[in-house]
């Protein structure tokens, strides 16, 4: 016959049955398992035992029968608790009392939980009360009975219990339970079994077998009920599993002094640190802890109350972390001094706690640096690295509005609108948000000034998410539902407005906005633990990590969080620096070639000592630096401005008087005109797919020339100077190997004349950029021109889908998302089928004409974990990302690692 149900202490048997622990866990259930192992460990638990998921699945098939044998091996079963505890089941004088409680393979709240003190009647409470002396005891035991067996057993909406209680508590003028006697559980039980027979027809059952068995098929029945149906396929678990029951002596945690009941976690899972942390009550049962109902102590009180108890618990602790190989969170009742455990479990952790616990862990020899480092995951050091909001202060909120987070942590300042003035407020020493719509390569020293970025256009590649990631601003984009207006410097969310000055709140991890001033808790950056582990994922990547920088201070930090490089360098961005772009702009307004000339050798020594910079941070390192890529007229005022401003001017020149004003105002007018034509000049239906990346060098050589003799000017002063430089320069936006050709011979003369003018030479590579398909498709044929390849993956998904990385994201991107017809963001996580496979074949091909090019992906992909485990797959050789995720890419890449062994 089939074995339906297993002892606590059958531990053994229930393992040759399932043939492994997971098999183990699919027949007992994760409870079941549990109890069983601290069972098998020595450690002090309640006796018990399980009925399996097997009987529950063959119940239900048989539309509700207990399988042949079950009932008979579940009254063994109790004979067996009666001959341990020395006790009776269904006894007035000395009674056994049980708990019933449901426990499928994984934990899965929907299904009926609990029902305590099985066992009792009108005569078995009273002969308690009797026995102990102790009637309120007693009669608290009985109606929670009453109450637990008629709300999940038979289903009695809870309301009518409660609303007795609550009668109950007002004719005793007290406000807690805690506070009622003797004779008002009295009452409470004699109005209880008034409800259990008005609801359900019947008189509560006397018999402790029936109530037994009631109650274990209520548990089986419950596997079908809806809420654990609709939680299954939300959690996408399988519906044939079951549930097992798991029966167990009850432990007294309210039988006077020396009585108590607790949780406890083996660390403080707040910190890491190894000390106990827990509370508990004295003379309670276990859900009066949970529930919140009285004040509980801290578990170190215990060590004063009952040092004895609280000395086996610190060794059971142990034992059970020891065991578990984890941190763990466990519950307890003391019943006369006798210390009882009712369940332990893996403790949840803050991300500061995971790290510590665990370091100290293989520090202590109980676990493995393999394991420690596969323990903590990306997102848990991406949340460490950032300041967050107060979770207290968060919890008391109401969110503003919610938009895409794409750039973690916590920003809390004042609603500023323009990038001058936050920078202002800086300089001032106030903390703002930068509200936009979206933001311009000319904000960037206001996001830099501010403490977050809001904006209520964009997506995950834009402008603002770029930058804010590169950096490491909290920022939430694309709230579609905030309406700013710039001129009267406020902005709506429905019918909130929120003016200029007001303070908000932003969570870049959750992409929620809050009203007013939140509490920040900071993030430890020095984190010695986080160091360490850290150390180790690096034993074990494959894949190198470098760092898209454009600043030597953004390459510094990024060396210290463990870049072994420049990845990717967007020189553009160096362009629109304030002293700057009047310098760019003349060269792209420049009427003649003298005139560019000049405006590039103003600009040649600047981009020198950017390099220079860079150079000297990642001394001994590769550096990528990419040519101009974006259209030019990025670079100009915007059209509209610009109307606006001659029509303005216009106005103005009515009102001057002098000659010299209207001179002035005139030259001004011409000025902007001029502008205005060369605008109109550069205006491209689509920017994007325009004259951007090197077709701009391929008609205006002269700008990347200048880029790169300012290059080879700034290394060759650094070798001289000692340093080890290794600069790479990184041409954009190719479709074809003949731009290549042409571009690459173009700037390697400029390189070697540099090189021969200095009188040094310096390591170089030349590369481009995969961000066509076209380019992906003949990667054989580009890796004849090209010494590596950067995936740009940006530009590489949107050109790929056909679909822009500026729009989509607030557009039917999010319908799709929605409605799963695409499984992830593609802006976000690598697509594998589509780009994935291009990058698949552009590395093969690649390799196939140059077994040593070097390649590696500097798209925002790059600082994601599931696209930095495909780029281990497709054997790239590093992954660069934003500064302030080089601790997650290394992180993500010994988890690839690790996977892959
Ligand atoms: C890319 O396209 O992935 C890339 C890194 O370049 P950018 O984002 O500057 O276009
Ligand atoms: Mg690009």
């Amino acid at each position: 016959m089939e074995k339906y149900i297993y002892l606590f202490r059958e531990v053994d048997q229930a393992e040759k049955a399932a043939g492994s622990w997971d098999g183990v866990r699919g027949l007992l259930g994760g409870k079941g398992a549990n109890l069983a192992d601290m069972t098998r460990l020595g450690v002090p638990v309640p006796p018990g035992f399980t009925a399996t998921t097997e009987a529950c699945n063959a119940y239900l098939a048989a539309g509700g029968e207990f399988p042949e044998g079950f009932w008979d091996q579940a009254l063994a079963a109790i004979e067996d608790l009666e001959k341990a505890t020395d006790k009776k089941f269904g006894d007035a004088k000395n009674p056994l009392l049980v708990s019933c409680r449901s426990g499928a393979k994984f934990s899965m709240p929907g299904m009926m939980d609990t029902v305590l003190n099985i066992g009792l009647s009108d005569e078995i409470t009273e002969g308690i009360a009797k026995t102990s002396g102790d009637p309120r005891f007693a009669y608290d035991l009985y109606r929670r009975l009453l109450h637990m067996f008629g709300s999940v057993v038979m289903d009695v909406d809870d309301e009518h219990f409660e609303h007795v209680l609550h009668q109950q508590r007002e004719k005793a003028g007290v406000k807690l339970d805690a506070d009622l006697g003797a004779d008002d559980w009295k009452a409470v039980v004699k109005a209880y079994k008034g409800v259990f027979k008005q609801y359900t027809g019947e008189d509560f059952p006397q018999d402790a077998r029936e109530q037994l068995k009631r109650a274990t098929e209520a548990v089986f029945r419950s596997w079908n009920g809806r809420r654990a149906i609709d939680y299954r396929n939300a959690a996408k678990i399988a519906h044939d599993l079951g549930t097992a029951v798991n029966v167990q002596t009850m432990a007294f945690g309210n039988i006077g002094p020396r009585s108590a009941t607790g949780v406890c976690m083996s660390r403080n899972a707040a910190t890491g640190e190894p000390t106990l942390e827990g509370d508990y009550l004295e003379n309670a049962q276990g859900e009066d802890v949970v529930a919140g109902t009285r004040a509980t102590d801290p578990i170190q009180v215990l060590g004063d109350r009952m040092p004895d108890v609280y000395g086996e618990l610190q060794d059971i602790a142990k034992k059970l972390e020891s065991h578990y190989r984890n941190m763990q969170d466990m519950e307890f009742t003391v019943e006369r001094g006798k210390l009882w455990l009712l369940q332990t479990r893996d403790g949840k952790r803050t991300a500061e706690a995971e790290v510590r616990i665990a370091v100290d862990q293989v520090e202590e020899g109980l676990i493995t640096k393999e394991i420690a480092v596969k323990r903590v995951s990306p997102a848990q050091v991406d949340i460490f690295l950032h300041p967050k909001l107060d979770p207290e202060a968060v919890e008391g909120s109401e969110a503003l509005a919610t938009g895409l987070a794409v750039s973690p942590g916590a920003a809390v300042g004042q609603v500023t609108f323009h990038a001058d003035d936050a920078q202002q407020a800086a300089k001032e020493g106030r903390a703002v948000v930068l509200v936009r719509p979206d933001t311009k390569p000319d904000d960037v020293h206001g996001m830099l000034a501010a403490q977050g970025i809001l904006t209520s256009r964009g997506g995950r590649t834009s402008h603002a998410a770029l930058v804010a990631r590169q950096f490491g601003k909290p920022a939430v984009v694309g709230v579609a539902e905030m309406e700013i207006d710039l001129a009267s410097r406020q902005f709506k969310v429905g019918e909130t407005v929120i003016k200029e000055g007001d303070w908000i709140s932003l969570d870049g991890t959750t992409g929620i906005v809050y009203e007013g001033e939140i509490p920040t808790v900071m993030a430890d950056l020095d984190n010695p633990y986080l160091s360490k582990l850290l150390s180790w994922a690096d034993e074990f990547r494959k894949l190198g990590v470098r760092a898209n920088a454009d600043y030597p201070r953004d390459a510094e930090r990024a060396r210290e969080y463990g870049a072994e490089g420049i990845g990717l360098c967007r020189t553009e961005h160096m362009f629109f620096e304030a002293e700057r772009l009047p310098v760019v702009q003349r060269m792209i307004m420049a009427r003649d070639p003298e005139d560019r000339d000049a405006a590039l050798a103003a600009l040649l020594p600047l981009q020198r000592g950017d390099f220079d910079g860079l150079f000297r941070a990642m001394d001994g390192l590769p550096v990528i630096i990419r040519l101009i890529d974006p259209p030019l007229h990025e670079f100009l005022p915007g059209h509209d401005e610009l109307i606006k401003d001659l029509a303005d001017l216009k106005l103005q020149l009515q009102h001057f008087r002098t000659l010299s004003e209207i001179d002035a105002a005139l030259e001004e007018v011409r000025t902007k005109q001029r502008y205005l034509e060369q605008v109109e000049a550069l205006s491209e239906e689509n920017p994007m797919l325009g004259t951007r990346g090197v077709r701009l060098g391929m008609v205006i050589p002269g700008v990347v020339r200048m880029q790169v003799r300012a290059i080879f000017e700034a290394a060759c002063a650094c070798a001289r100077g000692g340093v080890d430089v290794h600069p790479e320069v990184m041409i954009p936006l190719v479709m074809h190997v003949a731009e290549l050709r042409e571009m690459r011979a173009q700037l390697e003369e400029e390189a070697r004349a540099v090189m021969a003018e200095q009188g040094i030479e310096v390591p170089y590579k030349f590369g481009t950029m995969i961000e066509i398909p076209r380019a992906a498709v003949t990667a054989g044929e580009l890796a004849t021109e090209a010494e590596f390849f950067s995936f740009g993956t940006n530009d590489l998904t949107q050109t790929t889908f056909g679909i822009s990385r500026d729009d989509a994201e607030q557009g039917f991107l999010v319908e799709y998302l929605e409605r799963g017809i695409l499984p992830k963001n593609p802006f976000e996580t690598i697509d594998p089928d589509g780009v994935g496979q291009l990058m698949k074949w552009a590395v093969e091909q690649g390799r196939a004409t140059r077994s040593d090019l070097e390649v590696g992906i500097c798209g925002e992909h790059g600082g994601d974990p599931e696209s930095i485990a495909l780029c281990h797959t497709l054997g790239l050789g590093y992954v660069s990302c934003s500064p302030f995720r080089v601790p997650i890419a290394r992180l993500a890449a010994a988890h690839a690692a690790l996977n892959d062994r």
